[in-house]
């Protein structure tokens, strides 16, 4: 049998391949972990902030309710359970005699840890219309102009996005969570092990210090005045600056952070 959702094969009997179980296991999981600051954003006087814990005092909003999100709370509600009857096996024509009451976070993860979900029949009909709940979630929590690119997820190298509040970030693909800083850290990292990096003193001091380690444009070029650094037509190195201004104090951030 292939896996309904990404064709690879799969054992028989099986209708998501492993890597697509865990990822939708994954997904269920997040949203019911979405559902407080979901509830959260339905007060339009409010920008809760999504992910992050900072909150904002908007203007006036035209109404006292988001709509929008109302309707995506709805629509998550009556997909999960839908879901679990399905993974249950109750047919949809007994389904007004279901007897649960759990609410809707019960309902995601136990849908998530539930046993058939790899096995049951409409596994990958039911990823994808998940997936597409969950990008609407996260744009819900997480506004897509807030973001900008902070470096790649350590497991699948994919580029992460986070709002400027934000402390975790979970990867789009993989569905591993990450902290912003160590992701960003890593990404400075990474420039100053490679020694063919180069920059402006202005690129560099920007890269140190938005990744939390304060270097003054100021500082680079007095190093440079005084025979500590090389500059050439290409620029600075990054692995120059990191040995003179880090040295050990990137990897134990790092170690800590991590
Ligand atoms: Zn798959
Ligand atoms: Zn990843």
């Amino acid at each position: 049998m292939n896996c309904q959702n990404c064709k690879t094969i799969t054992e028989e009997g099986y209708s998501l391949c492993e890597a697509c179980e865990l990822r939708l296991a994954g997904t269920l999981l997040r949203l019911a972990r979405d559902i407080m600051p979901l509830h959260d954003s339905l007060d339009a006087t409010l920008h809760p902030g999504g992910h992050s814990p900072v909150r904002i005092q908007t203007a006036t909003p035209p109404t006292p309710i988001r709509l929008d999100v109302l309707d995506l709370i709805d629509m998550l509600d009556a997909t999960a359970r839908e879901l679990w009857r399905c993974l249950d096996g109750i047919d949809a024509l007994d389904w007004h005699n279901d007897p649960r009451m759990e609410d809707l976070e019960a309902t995601l993860i136990a849908c998530a840890g539930h046993p058939k979900l790899a096995t049951f029949g409409d596994a990958g009909f039911y990823m994808a219309t998940i997936d597409g709940l969950a990008w609407k979630v996260d744009a819900v929590l997480d506004p897509p102009e807030q973001r900008r690119e902070i470096g790649t997820c350590e497991l699948c190298d994919t580029m992460l996005t986070a709002g400027t509040a934000d402390q975790w970030v979970t990867c789009p693909v993989c569905g591993s969570e990450q902290r912003v800083q160590t992701v960003k850290l890593r990404r400075l990292k990474k420039l100053c092990w490679d020694d063919s990096k180069r920059g402006s003193a202005a690129d560099i001091a920007k890269a140190f210090t938005d990744a939390g380690i304060t270097v003054r444009r100021n500082t680079i070029n007095v190093w440079i005045n005084r025979g500590k650094l090389q500059n050439s037509p290409q620029g600075l190195a990054y692995c120059d600056v990191y040995r003179l201004v880090v040295g050990g104090e990137l990897d134990k951030k790092l170690t800590v952070t991590a």
